[in-house]
């Protein structure tokens, strides 16, 4: 993809920037101010870089963009705290962010598009099919505007909202190497984590990238028959294909692949399930995060019995497997996994319509 296909600013590399600015008459200093504006610094609008003489933020202007999803509303847990936020970008589209605080420092939850096509049966992000890829600037501007609403830093970064971030691939990966660039926000890539259903060819592809990122992957079930009764991207890619692409990115990052396995009663939390993943975990060296599957309503799915669960996760740890059960925040805001859909603006529109 050439460079000329971003004219919007945060989305550009700095070395864009630099051509952008040169092809603008602007000297090449110029190009260090522009991106501290973007990413340390970040301002909304290109007439609020002040740094720039006014001629130059015209000239800006009238050949660029710049992305600035606005937060329309900020609902905060009054469980956990949690919150959720929901922005509107520029063309009326709608996409949701969560922030979670941890001991270990506070986490966003961002989208990589708005909507999903991978139509995964418990998810209600899936819901409306997909509307778009979300540019770079889009991605970023979701942990900036959050940072800047709480005025507290965040430490890690999850690419886990909603949307497949496989499915949108180059501007994902564009999206990591501004975020931890050092000039911007300088997040540690050892604190991000990009969590994917399964897209085998991308998975490989990442592994090449050469970055200390944590992939996440979204397994639900310990066999391809389960797997493809509630996930469709398991009629493209079975689990032997998976568990090669993990073995591939664990020799290659030296980063251990997580599983996502949320327990759904009666669906994937018997015991023969159990023995079933903990071979596959095994296999690969993974971890497995166990989350109780959220309700959303369309899905009529239901969570697994505590002592199940409990049973679950001793039968795994048993066999030697490194498990954890992830606690659930946001669930009175909707911001826990897979509740994330934009139910506003153009879509509110066609549902009333
Ligand atoms: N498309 C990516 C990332 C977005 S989904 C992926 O599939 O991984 C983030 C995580 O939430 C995934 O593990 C997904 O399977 C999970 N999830 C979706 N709906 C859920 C639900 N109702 N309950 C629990 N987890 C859910």
């Amino acid at each position: 993809m050439s460079s000329l296909d971003y004219t919007d600013l945060r989305s550009m590399t700095r070395a864009e920037l630099e051509e952008a600015l040169s092809g603008l008459g602007a000297q090449k200093y110029r190009a260090g101010q522009v991106f501290s504006q973007l990413h340390a610094h970040p301002v909304r609008d290109i007439a609020d870089m002040t740094l720039l003489p006014s001629s130059l933020r015209e000239k800006l202007s009238a050949h660029y963009r710049l992305s600035s999803p606005v937060i329309e509303t900020r609902q905060v847990s009054a469980i956990d705290g949690t919150e959720k936020y929901l922005y509107r970008m520029q063309d009326g589209e709608y996409i949701e962010s969560v922030l979670m605080r941890y001991h270990y420092g506070n986490s966003v939850c961002i989208s990589s598009q708005a909507g999903c096509r991978m139509g995964c049966s418990f998810c209600a992000s899936t819901i409306g099919g997909l509307t778009r890829n979300l540019l770079p600037g889009e991605m970023l501007a979701q942990v900036y505007g959050i940072a800047e609403a709480t005025g507290e830093r965040v430490s890690h970064v999850v690419v886990m909202g909603t949307g497949e971030p496989l499915d949108n691939y180059d501007n994902l990966l564009r999206f990591i190497r501004l975020i931890s660039d050092e000039n911007g926000m300088n997040l540690s890539r050892r604190n991000i984590t990009v969590s994917t259903c399964g897209l085998v060819p991308q998975m490989r592809r990442l592994a090449e990238e050469d970055l200390p990122i944590t992939l996440a992957l979204s397994l639900h079930a310990p066999n391809d028959e389960k797997r493809r009764s509630i996930m469709p991207v398991a009629r493209r890619y079975d689990i032997a294909s998976l568990m090669d692409a993990c073995r591939y990115y664990y020799e290659k990052t030296g980063r251990r692949i997580t599983f996502e396995y949320s327990l759904i009663r009666g669906v994937n939390d018997l015991e023969e399930d159990a023995r079933e993943l903990s071979a596959l975990a095994r296999g690969v060296k993974a971890h497995i995060n166990l989350i109780p599957v959220n309700p959303v309503r369309e899905t009529g799915y239901e969570e697994s019995a505590a002592p199940r669960i409990e049973a679950f996760k001793t039968r795994l740890e048993k066999s030697g497997v490194n498990v954890s059960i992830r606690r659930v925040l946001g669930r009175d805001i909707d911001g826990a996994c897979g509740q994330l859909r934009h139910k506003y603006g153009k879509e509110k529109i066609q549902e009333n319509g």
